[in-house]
C-alpha cells in the first residue's frame, strides 16, 4: 500500500498535484478541504460548525477532522493507497493519523512537502478566488490568517516526520509537470 501525505501551506499546488498522483498511482484522495466543503454544501451538522472556523481562515478542531479522515478510510478499504491532502494540520493531527493508520496495519511512507514563498502563495489565492467561488479565496486578510495558522500550527508538522525520516522536501515554484516529476522521484526512490 501506498500512504502519502501532501503537505504545504495554502495555495501550494497540493490539489493540481494530488489529482496527478492519483491518476499515476491510483490512489484514493483524501482531502479534508473538500470534504469539508461538501459537508458545508449539504448543510450538515458538522458542515455549519466547521464554516464558522473556515470563513475566518481559522483551522476546524482537531476531533473534528480526525473523526471524518478515520471514516472515509474505513469507507475505502479495498484502496491501493491513500493520498492525505490538507490533513494532519496540527501535530495532534499526525498523531492520531499515525493511531489510526497503525490500529489498521497501515502506515504513512512519506510526507512530500511543497515548498513556496509567502508572495508567491498570495497571488495564486487571489488568483483562485477569481474562479473558485471560494470566499475563503477573495479577502486579502483571511489570505494572511489562513497563511499565519499554517506557519503557527501547521508547520511544526514537518518536524514530526522529519523525526520519522519521512519528510521530503520539493520545490513547489515551476512548471507544474517539472513538480510532478519531483514528487514521482521521491515517491520512488527510498
Ligand atoms: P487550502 O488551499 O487553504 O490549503 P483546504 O481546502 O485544504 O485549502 O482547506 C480550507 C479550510 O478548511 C482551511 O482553511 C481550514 O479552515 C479547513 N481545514 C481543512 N483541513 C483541515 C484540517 N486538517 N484541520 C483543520 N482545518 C482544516
Amino acid at each position: 500500500m501506498l500512504n502519502i501525505v501532501l503537505f504545504g501551506p495554502p495555495g501550494c499546488g497540493k490539489g493540481t498535484q494530488s489529482e496527478k498522483l492519483i491518476a499515476k498511482y491510483g490512489l484514493v484522495h483524501l482531502s479534508t478541504g473538500d470534504i469539508l466543503r461538501a459537508e458545508i454544501a449539504n448543510q450538515t451538522q458538522l458542515g455549519l460548525e466547521a464554516k464558522q472556523y473556515m470563513d475566518k481562515g481559522a483551522l476546524v478542531p482537531d476531533e473534528v477532522v480526525i473523526g471524518m479522515i478515520a471514516s472515509k478510510i474505513d469507507a475505502n478499504r479495498d484502496a491501493q493507497g491513500f493520498i492525505f491532502d490538507g490533513f494532519p494540520r496540527t501535530t495532534a493531527q499526525a498523531a492520531a493519523l499515525d493511531k489510526m493508520l497503525a490500529e489498521r496495519n497501515m502506515q504513512i511512507k512519506c510526507m512530500l512537502s511543497l515548498e513556496v514563498p509567502k508572495e508567491e502563495l498570495i497571488k495564486r489565492l487571489l488568483n483562485r478566488g477569481l474562479t473558485s467561488g471560494r470566499s475563503d479565496d477573495q479577502n486579502p486578510e483571511i489570505i494572511e490568517n489562513r497563511i499565519k495558522e499554517y506557519n503557527q500550527k501547521t508547520a511544526p508538522v514537518i518536524e514530526y516526520y522529519k523525526a520519522q525520516n519521512k519528510y521530503k522536501p520539493i520545490n513547489g515554484v515551476g512548471s507544474i509537470e517539472d513538480i510532478f516529476m519531483a514528487l514521482c522521484q521521491a515517491i520512488e526512490t527510498e
